[in-house]
């Protein structure tokens, strides 16, 4: 997809931009990184909140900037580094976050923000040309072709991050620009754990807790990707996700139950093949693909072991017990801004639950409602995107007090 062959030079130093670096993917990121001195340099780090854990990323990786949320929390970030004698220079707020994405001193971007909040900054990274490793699937999923145009037209390099997307791009040719029919793809099949509501009985759903809802089997991630995926919306934004990646329409998009995640994705071709990627369930694959992309480098990941995991299992989604993952498919096949409100919606109701206005069985009537009422437009800019957004989350917020 748009440069994606462009070569990255082997061994000059790839100086780094984090966006989201007290998260987890944040932290997996900054782990790999430690591991190669020799490769990588931290250009920028950034959080929202956790001003305590970026001042002592800070002091490790000394960055040139460091950008937090708020006025506030800039103080109290320069008290601390002050304190170490830190020189890093410290920036605040949503503009902040696009000039670090966007400055001349950073090649490669890591854009690992939650939620809509990512969208600028990950846009910013694109249109200026950047090297951008994307694991905030929400922004990609708002702004689809948009997206994808800022990449292809200022000759951006677009990796995946998402394991399921980094395991596709890993098994589809170098070549493939986003072409699936001259390579004789006949189908994307994503693979999904199924959370930790697999196996529960269907009517206790509606009393799950929000701990119960993060505990994921698999993966240990940040709070809203967790109940994304006890939902099973995070496959349903990775559906819209890998249309928008590999230009293949839903009709060529599977979605398959593997408990075990070990199969992180699979592509199937015209001739009967299957190619799939295999590992640990550990982002710090993927994230190290990205980084040494086109060469490959320690992760810190175990090697795998399949005589110990023994069995792969595989099911059929359950589109009842998952009526998230149903919502996401309905809207990529509506197109336009209905990825945009079915994002928005679902981050509305994520939070509610989290915060215990809702049940967690709220959460899917919540996005449906919202796709009824909001008036699906077509996406012309970052202005349309974002109004969509601000729609969407207003007439959830309704229906959550109403
Ligand atoms: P997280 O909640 O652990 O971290 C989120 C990061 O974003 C933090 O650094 C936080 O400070 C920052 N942030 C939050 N709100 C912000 C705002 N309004 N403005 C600026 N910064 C803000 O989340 P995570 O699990 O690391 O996920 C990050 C992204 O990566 C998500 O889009 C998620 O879907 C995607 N992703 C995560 C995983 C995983 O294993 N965690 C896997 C695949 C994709
Ligand atoms: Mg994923």
């Amino acid at each position: 997809m748009g440069s994606i062959q462009q070569q990255i030079k082997p061994h000059s130093r790839q100086q780094l931009s984090i966006l989201g670096s007290t998260g987890s993917i944040g932290v997996s990121t900054l782990d790999v990184v430690a591991r190669h001195p020799d490769r990588y340099q931290v250009y920028a780090l950034t959080a929202h909140t956790q001003v305590q854990k970026l001042a002592l990323q800070c002091e490790q990786f000394r960055p040139e900037v460091a950008v937090v949320g708020t006025a506030q929390a800039a103080v109290e970030l320069q008290i601390l580094l002050r304190e170490k004698k830190i020189t890093t220079q410290v920036t605040y707020g949503p503009e902040a976050l696009c000039q670090v994405a966007s400055a001349s001193a950073c090649d490669t971007v890591m854009a690992a923000i939650v939620g809509a909040a990512g969208l600028a900054s990950s846009l910013a990274a694109a249109q200026a040309g950047k090297k951008v490793l994307l694991a905030n699937k929400e922004a990609l999923v708002m702004s689809g072709q948009l997206f994808i145009n800022a990449i292809v037209e200022n000759g951006a390099t677009l990796l995946p991050i998402d394991s399921e997307h980094n395991a596709i791009f890993q098994c589809l040719p170098r070549d493939y620009q986003r072409q699936p029919d001259r390579h004789g793809v006949r189908k994307i099949v994503l693979t999904a754990s199924g959370g930790p509501f697999l196996q529960r009985d269907v009517e206790s759903l509606t009393k799950v807790t929000p701990e119960e809802a993060v505990a994921h089997p698999n993966w240990v991630m940040g709070r809203k990707i967790s109940v994304d995926s006890a939902t099973m919306m995070n496959k349903g934004l990775e559906v819209i996700e890998a249309h928008w990646l590999f230009a293949t329409p839903a009709e060529q998009i599977e979605v398959v139950i593997h408990p075990q995640s070990v199969i992180h994705s699979m592509v199937s071709y015209a001739d009967g093949s299957v190619l799939a990627q295999l590992g640990n369930p550990d982002m710090r694959t993927p994230i190290a693909y990205g980084l040494a992309y086109p060469e490959r480098i320690d992760s810190g990941v175990a090697p795998l072991d399949l005589t110990k995991i023994a069995r792969l299992n595989f099911e059929a989604p359950d589109f009842k017990r998952f009526p998230c993952l149903a919502l996401a498919f309905d809207a990529l096949k509506m197109g336009r801004s209905a990825p945009t409100i079915l994002n928005a919606s679902n981050e509305v109701a994520v939070q509610a639950f989290l915060d215990r206005k809702i049940g967690f069985r709220m959460i899917d009537q919540i996005i449906a409602r919202t796709l009824d009422r909001v008036p699906v437009t077509e996406i012309q800019d970052l202005a349309t995107i974002l109004e969509q957004d601000r729609a969407a989350r207003e007439v959830a917020e309704a229906i959550i007090t109403s």
